[in-house]
């Protein structure tokens, strides 16, 4: 095993990296802007580069490197190769090949999302655990799986996408994903302030929640934290929906943890224990003893993850 390992977090406006030793200590991390014109076509290249520069600082050579590792906004096929990903512009890349002309490096990538529950598994709040599952509550629902130390991908790069796990086909509004009724249209920041505005113009209760102009996530938990009892109640049903969603995953992979993370979990503790609460009436025997955490590595997560996959 070489000294160091690289990892590179790829998103629509930014990519985050760090330079870990292969031990997993950070060494240094930073960010460039990611240039998603012309088909993302610099995206790689930008990367190499930088990455040359903060080596050379160090003065640290290539060879000295294991690989890099990548997280991206889509799903990656089993053999690296990105068909399609949107926000970056890219079609049809074969990232570890082109890391290969760039830096002579070996490469790895996965999902995004995936990554980071591999982050959080090898240096967060999912230290000791083999099975784990991340969820993490922004704009959407992402999710990623680990099962006996490894990520799962699923045959189509799908596997982990728990936030289009349909909880209610009833729904009326419809999905990104153009379904109807998905976790994520009621668990992320949007699907919580979403529910929470419908209920607020169909009942005349009183609360805080009806000073705020434009109403947002933090509010609603701020609120339940005030005591509030409509923003607890709005609390409660989300926790309740994710637990239920959470219950099916346990249903087939039975993880040892459920790792929260992303915007939502910023509220704390209150999540995990109303979620943990609802979950315990949704399962039976030893699921009982799943536990329930925050992620502790935040926006680091990806790329402590994406440095990992290069380490084994
Ligand atoms: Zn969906």
């Amino acid at each position: 095993m070489k000294k160091y390992a690289i990892g590179a977090d790829i998103g629509g406006t930014t990519v985050k990296l760090g330079l870990f030793t292969t031990d997993g200590a950070l060494l240094e991390k930073w960010e460039i802007r990611t240039n998603t014109e012309n088909g993302g076509e610099k995206i790689l290249p930008d990367i190499a580069a930088s990455c040359r520069a903060i080596l050379a600082d160090r003065k640290i050579i290539l060879n000295e490197v294991e690989g890099i590792g990548f997280g991206v906004p889509g799903p990656v096929g089993a053999d690296g190769i990105i068909d399609v990903c949107v926000n970056l512009g890219w079609e049809n890349v074969d990232l570890k090949e082109e890391v290969n002309k760039l830096l002579g490096l070996k490469a790895a990538v996965g999902n995004d999302a995936n990554v980071a529950a591999v982050g959080e598994c090898w240096k967060g709040g999912g230290k000791d655990a083999d099975n784990l599952v991340m969820i993490t509550l922004g704009t959407g629902v992402g999710c990623g799986i680990i099962l006996d130390g490894r990520m799962v991908t699923g045959a189509h790069g799908y596997g982990g996408e728990a936030g289009h796990i349909q909880i209610n086909p009833e729904e009326e509004e419809t999905c990104n994903c153009g379904k109807n009724g998905c976790l994520e249209q009621y668990c992320s920041a949007n699907g919580i302030v979403r529910v929470t505005k419908q209920k607020l113009e169909s009942v005349s209760t009183d609360t805080m929640l009806r000073d705020y102009s434009d109403l947002t996530c933090e509010n609603i938990f701020y609120a339940a934290k005030k005591g509030d009892a409509f923003a607890l109640r709005q609390v409660d049903e989300f926790a309740r929906t994710l637990a239920l969603g959470l219950s099916y995953i346990s249903c087939v992979i039975d993880p040892e943890i459920f790792l929260i993370g992303g915007g939502v979990s910023k509220a704390g503790t209150i999540v995990t224990d109303t979620v943990e609460k609802h979950y315990q009436n949704f399962v039976f025997g030893a699921q009982k003893n799943t536990r329930f955490g925050l992620a502790q590595l935040g926006n680091d997560a990806g790329i402590y993850g994406a440095a990992k996959l290069v380490i084994e």
